[in-house]
């Protein structure tokens, strides 16, 4: 393989088609919408249903996500050159897959990836369209420049919006009058709300969203049965892919509330959030070391960028709050936990530290925020040998135990586990024996409407 300077990075993305891959369903959906909102044509992909092709040009050892990414969007290029033939132009295409540093193997989906699409005729003119936390996912040379700063923020609010759909959906799915009403009224939401970005976003007209977000939980919450009362709470964390994409991890939420629990799943925006927070931190670091040292030209440097940092984060924060309070408003559900809080917690604990940069961060400090506000549960979902998610489980158990708080790991690799339903089963025996003798803390009113 040669340089991939030219295949992977960023480009233009106006005049081309931007692939998305189905990670969050509304997420991705929303994203596409505000995508097309800024006149740049993008697509979900179909999802998990590349996944034996896939297997064909994998060992088995890469990370999990990577083979059900890489078979999405195999079989997306293929299907479409075979049924266009000579229409089929690869240049068009941009396939969308973001990569972050630290000490883990994401980096290097797009890489390995490269390499699989080289090896068809033509798919090596398809370019890989990558963001990076390395500088804060900057979107410097991918639209004009005047535009930049208003898709940065539709694009967080796409976050944010699809984030509440799928606490409503959580929400509401255990209490519903009557079986499928939910998940059919969130498909539809999710088409509504994809059509407003579509119209408002590129305007920045969040206004218009909102009301849209309160007549959708509105109408939500008369789904609601009041009869049902209130079941125990479990927080799910873990590896961003696996704890979100329902065909990965074999519709865990939907298993868990069928064994009668409610749940809550870590947010996308939480992501967001912590890439943002990072860098701030970091440059913070750097600006204290620089300063020890009298480096002048570097200090510069980095309070730009601690002003450029703070102000993203302020601005995430504030409008994820504005949001979370609109909608919580009208039904009860939790709110997003805040970046500095976690990282206090985790500190507070003296269990793991920000400094070492991967979600298991993120996940031990989630955890941590959970069980304060008394959750009756908690579930680590992650890929089989995900070194983060190991981790995780590793420094968690211990102190989940002391704190008799039921934790339940989860690892996926496509197969079908023969112990986890049982495993499932006694997780939920402890969520109800804790539930029992704790209750839930922060349900003011059974069904708040
Ligand atoms: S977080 Fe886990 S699954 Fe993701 S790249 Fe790292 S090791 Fe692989």
């Amino acid at each position: 393989m040669g340089s991939t300077a030219k295949t992977i990075g960023k480009f233009r993305l106006r005049n081309k088609t931007v692939l998305i891959p189905e990670m969050n369903r509304i997420a991705a959906h929303l994203i596409a919408a505000t995508f097309r909102s800024f006149d740049i044509n993008a697509r979900v992909l179909p999802t998990y249903k590349g996944l034996d092709l896939a297997k064909k040009y994998t060992s088995g050892k890469e990370c999990f996500p990577c083979q059900v990414t890489l078979g999405d969007i195999l079989l997306y290029l293929t299907t479409e050159q075979e049924t266009l033939g000579s229409a089929f132009d690869p240049g068009s295409y941009l396939y969308f897959l973001p990569e972050s540093d630290g000490p883990c193997r994401f980096g290097m989906y797009n890489k390995f990836q490269r390499m699989v699409l080289d090896s068809f005729p033509g798919l090596d003119r398809v370019k890989i369209f990558s963001i990076t936390t390395t500088d804060g996912y900057s979107l410097e040379g991918v639209i004009e420049q005047q535009r930049m700063l208003d898709f940065r923020k539709a694009s967080y609010i796409s976050v944010v919006v699809a984030d509440i759909l799928e606490r409503l959906l959580w929400r509401i799915r255990p209490y519903e009058t009557q079986k499928g009403l939910t998940d059919d009224f969130i498909e539809r939401s999710m088409r509504q709300m994809e059509s407003f970005f579509e119209i408002h976003a590129a305007a920045n007209d969040f206004g218009n969203i909102l009301n849209k977000l309160e007549e959708i939980i509105k109408n939500g919450r008369t789904l609601i049965d009041p009869a049902i009362p209130t079941k125990p709470l479990i927080g799910i964390v873990g590896e961003i892919f696996l704890r979100m994409h329902v065909h990965s991890n074999q519709d865990l939420i939907r298993v868990l509330e069928r064994h009668g629990a409610e749940v809550v799943n870590s947010s996308l925006a939480e992501w967001v959030n912590y890439i943002t927070y990072g860098q701030l931190r970091q440059n913070k670091i750097n600006f204290r070391l620089n300063l020890k040292q009298l480096n002048f030209g570097r200090l510069k440097h980095h309070l730009q960028k601690i002003i450029s940092f703070g102000g993203d984060l302020f601005y995430q924060e504030m409008r994820q709050k504005q949001f979370y309070n609109r909608a919580t408003r009208l039904i009860d559900f939790k709110h997003d936990h805040k970046m500095s809080h976690l990282e206090r917690l985790l500190q507070k604990e003296d269990i793991f530290t920000f400094d070492v940069t991967t979600e298991t961060c993120l996940s031990i400090a989630a955890i941590l925020q959970f069980a304060e506000e008394g959750y009756n549960g908690v579930v680590n979902v992650y890929p089989f040998t995900c070194m983060p998610g190991m981790t995780t489980s590793a420094i968690v158990k211990p102190v989940m135990n002391r704190r008799r708080v039921p934790y339940l790991d989860t690892p996926y690799d496509g197969s079908l586990q023969p112990g986890r339903e049982t495993a499932v089963s006694t997780f939920m025996y402890q969520v109800t024996q804790h539930f029992e003798r704790y209750g839930r803390k922060g349900r003011i009113q059974p069904h708040a409407a």
